[in-house]
C-alpha cells in the first residue's frame, strides 16, 4: 500500500531543527529510533528494550514508531504530518550522527535509512572506517 506524499516535512520531527541545520540528510529509521508505515500486524520489530508504539492511519495502514519517536507527543506529530501528506524525518543530531568533537554533522549517517527529495529511502551502511566531520576547522574532518 503506497503512501502518497506531497512534500517532505520542513523540520526535524524530534527537535524541530529546520532542514539543513544538521547536514543534508533526512533520517527515517535507525536501530534505536525511527518509524515505518505498513500493514496492520506487521510492525518492524524494534530492538530489545526499545520502546515502540503504533498509530492506525485513516487508510487502514499502521504507523509504527520506536525509540524517541514512540513518545506520545512525537507520535502525534508523526501522524499529523502523514495525514497532511508530509513525509516526516529526523535530523543527524537526533540520530546521533554528529561529530563527537565539535557537534557538526558527519559526512554520512551510517546505519540509517534516509529519505531523498524523490521520497525514495535508501540505507547508509556501517563501514569499518572512521567517519569524517563536515566542519573544515575540526580535526575529525581530516
Ligand atoms: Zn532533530
Ligand atoms: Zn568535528
Amino acid at each position: 500500500m503506497a503512501q502518497k506524499w506531497d512534500k517532505l516535512s520542513t523540520s526535524c520531527i524530534i527537535c524541530g531543527a529546520p532542514y539543513g541545520k544538521y547536514g543534508e540528510f533526512r533520517l527515517v529509521a535507525q536501530q534505536p529510533r525511527g518509524f515505518t508505515i505498513g500493514e496492520p500486524g506487521k510492525p518492524r520489530i524494534a530492538g530489545k528494550g526499545i520502546p515502540s508504539a503504533e498509530a492506525e492511519l485513516e487508510d487502514g495502514t499502521v504507523l509504527h514508531a520506536w525509540g524517541e519517536l514512540s513518545e506520545p507527543e512525537i507520535l502525534e506529530k508523526l501522524v499529523e504530518a502523514v495525514l497532511n501528506r508530509e513525509h516526516p524525518w529526523f535530523c543527524m543530531k537526533c540520530g546521533h550522527r554528529v561529530c563527537s568533537e565539535c557537534g557538526a554533522p558527519l559526512e554520512q549517517p551510517p546505519g540509517s535509512d534516509i529519505i531523498g527529495d524523490d521520497f525514495q529511502t535508501c540505507h547508509v551502511p556501517i563501514f569499518p572506517i572512521p567517519y569524517k566531520c563536515t566542519n573544515p576547522s575540526c580535526p575529525h574532518s581530516k
